[in-house]
């Protein structure tokens, strides 16, 4: 039996990229110390602030409304608010949405629930099949971010959100990281740092990265431990046709082999941000169709939308 390195009684958890491990009380006083840290690095939020949470019903989103209800509790100048997209998903969000109202009820706190049928006409499972009967190559996952990517911006700026926190963890970030590499989309890598949206176009709002230096496994106990985890747990059908789930895998081993791995990446990946920034420096315009931001003419939505019959440009 492993002992806590704090106070030596039982561990849960042993993290060992440090070698060091926690009984229950100095884990999460370990968790909390670390995302604040993470918060005052990197400036995530100022003294007043009206923070929309993108929530998806799913163990690190639902931690991170609670971690930030707790926290906000102690700063009098901030709003809190959870926005849920519903992407349509039969069998998989209808579920997640049902511990999301769970969780947001307990807490107390206000949230507003948008969906792809309500927006595009359509759910998620149907886009994916209009897709397929039209012979379009895209993946379930790419209609599904980019989709959720324009909903949580223009939504978050409709109801007056001054920052928008998405809880993506240590493992979705250098995840995507490779995933970028191995696309050769090195364009896309500033977009991975822990804030971005900042000045980069007034269309944008601010967005940041709760978990950016945690280990999702330590989510999932953070989750556990304050009974915030999904009552049922379900994948997204959808999940294992995307080359995520390989390099998931292939990253979770390297991690077991040499652990380590992933801070490792996360520091390479931080450096090229910081390389990277003003080397693309191509500023978005505005959609002429939506009037959101769009690199071209018309945003990525409105292209989708027209490729899949639903919107004639
Ligand atoms: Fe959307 Fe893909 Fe995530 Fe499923 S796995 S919720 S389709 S991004
Ligand atoms: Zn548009």
């Amino acid at each position: 039996m492993a002992e806590c390195s704090v106070c030596g009684r039982e561990a849960i958890y042993c993290a060992r990229y440090e070698g060091r491990c926690y009984c229950e009380e100095h884990f999460l006083r370990w968790f909390d110390s670390r995302v604040r840290k993470t918060i005052r690095k990197f400036r995530f939020f100022g003294k007043r602030e009206h923070i929309v949470v993108a929530v998806s019903g799913g163990k690190d989103s639902l931690s991170a409304l609670h971690y930030l209800h707790n926290l906000s509790k102690k700063v009098p100048g901030w709003k809190l608010t959870a926005l849920l997209v519903d992407e349509g998903i039969s069998g998989y969000r209808d579920i997640a949405i049902r511990d999301f109202l769970r969780v947001a009820e307990e807490l107390g706190v206000e949230y507003r629930i948008i969906s792809f049928r309500e927006e595009l006409g359509h759910s998620l499972d149907e886009l994916v099949r209009i897709g397929e009967e039209r012979g379009l190559s895209y993946r379930p996952c790419t209609y599904c971010g980019v989709v959720r990517r324009y909903l949580l911006n223009r939504t978050a700026k409709e109801m007056g959100g001054t920052v928008l926190v998405t809880a993506h963890n240590l493992d979705d970030v250098v995840q995507t990281f490779l995933l970028d590499l191995t696309r050769g989309e090195v364009k896309k890598i500033p977009r991975l740092g822990p804030v971005t949206g900042v000045r980069s176009h007034e269309g944008f709002i601010k967005r940041v990265k709760l978990f950016y230096e945690v280990p999702e496994k330590e989510v999932t106990i953070y989750a556990l431990l304050n009974d915030i985890y999904p009552r049922t747990y379900v994948e997204c059908p959808y999940a294992r046709l995307s080359p995520r789930w390989k390099i998931r895998e292939f990253l979770n081993g390297m991690e077991e082999m040499y652990p380590g791995t992933k801070y490792a990446l996360l520091r390479s990946l931080l450096r090229l941000v910081e390389d990277l920034k003003g080397v693309y420096t191509e500023k978005p315009g505005m959609c002429r169709v939506c009037g959101e931001p769009a690199s071209g003419e018309v945003c990525r939505v409105c292209e989708l939308k027209a490729e899949l019959g639903i919107l004639k440009l």
